[in-house]
């Protein structure tokens, strides 16, 4: 089973991996957490690369590259082994980030990106993506609060987030059933039961 959280900068993305996964080891399960950019020995390299936001910063399609690298040798090298032994895998960020950043963020083609996509990961699509949905002005005050990212909060503008959300929710909107939207705003706990539920539903309990 792979599992895929998606959301904008603040969304609370890793405290819910952290959740869920706690909740499914604590069940005995085999779980692989990972995330994009930078999950393997390589990718940790591309992610410095692509987070490079100064003027020797990538551009928008060599951007659009590199996380597609990225992914496919975090697809063949670590996600897609870890499914074949039946793991349930859970993402932090996969191919809708690309979509709603180097896409609608960019503004570089959508169905481009997602045929780069497509064949960076040899096809392989989440059986449930939770989008934790945030406005970007709330999200980034989380975010600059904590001092991480504050580069972000700055290189990239208002509209460029705003792009980003509503990629976010039309992707979740055009194929409800493999995705599970959820207000960021709403308490930890609240937010941890709702995947939860749904996730039984997935791992049959
Ligand atoms: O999820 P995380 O905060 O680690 O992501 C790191 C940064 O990379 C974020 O600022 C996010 O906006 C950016 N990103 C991106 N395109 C992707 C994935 C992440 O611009 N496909």
């Amino acid at each position: 089973v792979f599992v895929v959280f998606e959301g904008g900068e603040g969304a609370g993305k890793s405290t819910q991996v952290t959740r869920l996964a706690d909740k499914l080891l604590a069940e005995g399960r085999d779980v692989v957490v990972t995330r994009e950019p930078g999950a393997t020995d390589l990718g940790g390299r591309i992610r410095g690369l692509v987070l490079d936001h100064s003027e020797d910063g990538p551009s928008p399609r060599a951007e659009a590259l590199l996380y597609a690298a990225d992914r496919a040798h975090h697809v063949a090298t670590l996600v897609r082994p870890a499914l074949a032994r039946g793991a349930v895998v859970i993402s932090d960020r996969y191919v809708d980030s690309s979509l709603a950043y180097q896409g609608a963020g960019r503004t570089l083609p959508v169905q481009e990106i997602s045929w780069l996509s497509s064949w960076a990961t040899g096809g392989l699509k989440p059986d449930l993506v939770v989008l934790l949905d945030v406005d970007p002005g709330v999200g980034l005050g989380r975010v600059g609060a904590r001092g991480a990212g504050a580069d972000r909060l700055e290189s990239e503008s208002k509209a460029f987030h705003e792009r980003v959300r509503y990629a976010f929710l039309d992707l979740a909107a055009a194929d409800p059933k493999r995705y599970l939207v959820l207000d960021a705003a709403r308490p930890t706990d609240e937010i941890a039961a709702a995947v939860a539920a749904r996730l039984a539903d997935l791992v049959g309990e």
